[in-house]
């Protein structure tokens, strides 16, 4: 190459983890939009989930994590397979891995739908599911909740940020009344409050935020919960606001790559027929454009060509008869000029 040769730009790396059952699926339908969309960037399968445990005993084997340490960013569709519910070595143990390894603390579920505008953001990787379990002598078995109030000012940082550049509105979820991680989540959004005087701050219990979700969802902007809470209050807004095939999320750090990834899991009911929604991986593909690469405008094309094909081609859960590749057809045809 002569030395007056222009550099040329590296190409983004992305690291897909297509996963169980639909995921193969949706992920294909994923790639090939994304070979539409931004054929510069570079797509890398890597096993994850129930096949990475068939092949390797392992559901996040070692080349997979660096893969995934290395990508700008990953896309991940869901894990789960039945054949490994009961056993010791679960597809699910590699999620809860990666996003520990990869110190994702900041869940994003957008919940959108006619007057409803609410962003949920549910801390990652503290709280219940990462603290010390086990089974004692008399057979008493435990979970515990643990949080450090640098985990709990992360990702209240975060949320405010995020507020302040929507409608200015916070509301943090907790259980103050009854558990101590709770009256340390509170004191600590209220000391980073300090910080965004623009930003509106409002404390909810649980589980009046679960029936205000419910019954009055348009009230929400921006909502942060610790780990557990937003599991299942992000389910809810997501059946709030047409179902689980349609809902994304984004999964962030502080400078690593981010995940990218359908809330639904692996559908397994459905599987190997050609009918799955994949509206909720095309989204979480918009997402990652938006806040991994910074392609604000591909994301925006992305979410309406999406919106187009729900209309146009809905799948069985959306009430119609269009198959996933159908669906795909049509985001294709409305993202091609
Ligand atoms: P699920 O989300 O897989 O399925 C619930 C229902 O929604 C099923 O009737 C399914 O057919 C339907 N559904 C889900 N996604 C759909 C889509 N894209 N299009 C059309 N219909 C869709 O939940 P489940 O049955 O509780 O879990 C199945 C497996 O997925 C389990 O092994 C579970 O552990 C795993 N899981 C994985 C993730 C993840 O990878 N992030 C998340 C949740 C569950």
């Amino acid at each position: 190459m002569s030395s007056s040769a222009p550099l040329q730009p590296e190409r983004r790396r992305i690291a897909c983890l297509p996963g169980d059952c639909i995921g193969p699926e949706v992920m294909a339908v994923a790639q090939r939009v994304l070979r539409e969309l931004a054929p510069d960037l570079e797509l890398a399968d890597y096993p994850f989930g129930a096949a990475a445990i068939r092949a390797t005993g392992d559901s996040l084997p070692e080349q997979t994590l660096e893969a995934c340490r290395s990508a700008d960013a990953v896309l991940k569709a869901p894990v789960g397979h039945p054949e490994f519910d009961a056993a010791d070595v679960r597809p699910e143990q590699g999620m809860l891995r990666l996003r520990a390894e990869l110190d994702v603390y900041t869940n994003l579920r957008p919940a959108r739908q006619g007057g409803v505008d609410a962003l949920i953001v549910r801390e990652l990787v503290g709280g219940l599911y990462f603290g010390a379990r086990g089974v004692r002598e008399d057979g008493t078995v435990f979970d515990t909740c643990e949080y450090h109030p640098s985990q709990v000012e992360r990702i209240a940082r975060r949320a405010f940020a995020l507020a302040d550049s929507r409608r200015a509105k916070l509301t943090s979820v907790d259980k103050a009344n009854v558990l101590e991680t709770s009256r340390l989540w509170r004191r600590v959004v209220h000391e980073v409050a300090a910080d965004y005087p623009d930003v509106e701050v409002e404390d909810m219990l649980v589980d009046n935020a679960a029936m205000q979700l419910a019954s009055a969802p348009e009230q929400f902007d921006v909502i942060v919960t610790e780990n557990m809470f937003g599991d299942i209050l992000s389910d809810l807004a997501a059946a709030m606001t047409g179902g689980l095939g349609l809902a994304p999320s984004a999964s962030l750090g502080d400078d690593g790559p981010g995940i990218f990834e359908p809330v639904h899991g692996s559908a397994p009911d459905i599987a190997g027929r050609g009918i799955a929604n994949p509206a909720a991986m095309l989204r979480s593909t918009a997402l990652m454009l938006e806040h991994a690469l910074g392609r604000d405008e591909e994301a925006r094309a992305l979410e309406a060509a999406v919106e187009s094909a729900m209309r146009a081609a809905p799948t069985h859960d959306l009430g119609g008869q269009a198959s996933t590749s159908e669906f795909a057809d049509a985001v294709v045809a409305t993202l091609a000029p």
